[in-house]
């Protein structure tokens, strides 16, 4: 019943993303978000939600009801209207970014993975429910905000300021990729972020290397050093009290990732090398799902054109994003290296928090497991693997943090989908499959 809804309704659902896509509504620069909310208020409306458009400081946050009010079971339900920036002339698109196209089993376009083609697929179960059934089993409590790579700025104070409202029993969304040769999982977690900038001074002008060098300040050496001093070569953070080795890992996660298998030849493809973590595949997740990994994602210091300038620079700067896993609070980790920056003397070095989301995690155990691994099973013929995080960052914390709420991620994209990068995708088959699995998913929690 449900894969005939769905194989009918098959032409109408994927027109409902291509529409979106060709909305830009990038969140940056902020082209077409007033059209993009337009455009899901209509829809929203269609599908009989309730809905309301909350300005913030940022983009607005679309919040919308469905179902009975006295429905046993209220699902809360999230997903991200804005799309990471496209520039077709820079990034060597094949296709133009905001005019999706169809090549067989694909969808190329900015937005088709991240994130259009994941909520879109959970509404359109609500909406092929209506479209069949008629009056939804449960109640859906619904979020689209449009900041959310841009960071998620206003979504926290959004959620603390209704938290009455928004009572739910689960949340589940889609978000991220799934594993390689479409795999399905459930994610029972994300890690979080933090970003860090370092500034280094030393003197009040650039000094000739010759007449001051071993007697002035030198920030760019400051810098390096101490760089080394909080990161091994590994990306671990050896900061006390705050780094690798300080985070506890329970047994039942390790267990967990024990036997979930890594894809050496697509990440060779994708990657250009062998993974850090060579044949180990349990510790390749435990690092990528388990663990807090330190990048330095810039540097810049002195000069580096042609040629060579004696000269001893007056400033260096890094940018590092550190991924925080479940016990590491993004302002502790910050303050940590602050402090030892402090001990070791490092007395020209300034270092600002520029984000920070907190890692966020429900139970593999939890109750509601079952229901929604079995939703997904029957969605994609296929049983999902159950994994302890995302390696990647979305603004989960908000639900189990602050609302209190277990929370599961199924992704919908393919591990190749390519987001925040040319030549973005999802493919029809695994958009279908998410219709799917959120039908049986509403089957499920209406009799949870
Ligand atoms: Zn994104």
């Amino acid at each position: 019943m449900i894969d005939d809804a769905v194989r009918e309704r098959s032409g109408a659902l994927v027109q409902t993303l291509l529409d979106s896509i060709r909305i830009a509504s990038v969140s940056l620069t902020g082209e077409g978000i007033g059209d993009q909310v337009a455009f899901l208020r209509k829809r929203l409306e269609g599908w009989g939600f309730a809905v309301e458009v909350h300005d913030t400081t940022s983009h607005p946050i679309i919040y919308a009801e469905a179902g009975p009010a006295d429905a046993k079971f209220t699902w809360l339900l999230y997903g991200h209207y804005d799309v990471y920036p496209a520039d077709e002339k820079q990034e060597g698109w094949r296709t133009k970014p905001f005019e999706p196209v169809i090549e067989g089993d694909r969808i190329w376009g900015r937005g088709a993975g991240d994130n259009k083609g994941q909520h879109l697929a959970m509404l359109g179960a609500i909406a092929t429910w209506r479209e069949t059934r008629g009056e939804l089993p449960v109640r859906i409590k619904l979020i689209l905000e449009g900041d959310e790579e841009t960071g998620s700025v206003p979504l926290p104070k959004f959620v603390e300021a209704n938290r009455a409202r928004l009572k739910a029993d689960l949340c589940v969304y889609s978000d991220g990729p799934m594993f390689p040769n479409d795999q399905p999982v459930l994610l029972m977690g994300v890690r979080g972020n933090l970003g860090l900038e370092f500034i280094s001074k030393g003197a009040k002008r650039n000094l000739h290397s010759g007449n001051f060098g071993g007697v002035a300040p030198n920030p760019t050496l400051d810098l390096i050093h101490f760089l080394a001093e909080i990161v091994d070569r590994d990306g671990k953070l050896t900061v006390p009290g705050a780094g690798y080795a300080d985070v506890k890992v329970a047994p039942a996660d390790l267990e967990a990732v024990r036997t979930l298998p890594v894809d050496h030849e697509g990440f060779r493809e994708s990657v250009g090398a062998d993974p850090t973590t060579g044949s180990d595949d349990a510790l390749f997740h435990e690092r990528l799902m388990l663990r807090p990994a330190f990048n330095v994602s810039g540097f810049a210091a002195g000069y580096s054109g042609a040629g060579s300038k004696s000269i001893i620079f007056k400033e260096a700067i890094a940018k590092a994003d550190v991924r925080l896993v479940a016990g590491q609070d993004p302002v502790a980790v910050a303050d940590a290296i602050r402090a030892h920056a402090a001990k070791l003397g490092y007395k020209g070095i300034e270092i600002k928090s520029l984000k920070g989301t907190p890692a966020s995690r429900t139970p593999l155990d939890h109750a509601f497991v079952p229901m929604v691994r079995d939703a997904v099973a029957k969605g994609f013929g296929r049983d999902p693997f159950v994994v302890p995080s995302l390696g990647g960052t979305t603004p989960d914390f908000v639900f189990t943090k602050l609302l209190g709420l277990p929370s599961i991620v199924i992704p919908l994209a393919p591990y190749d989908e390519n987001n925040h990068a040319p030549n973005e995708s999802t493919k029809v088959s695994l958009y279908l499959a998410g219709v799917r699995s959120g039908l049986h998913l509403l089957e499920a929690m209406a009799r949870a």
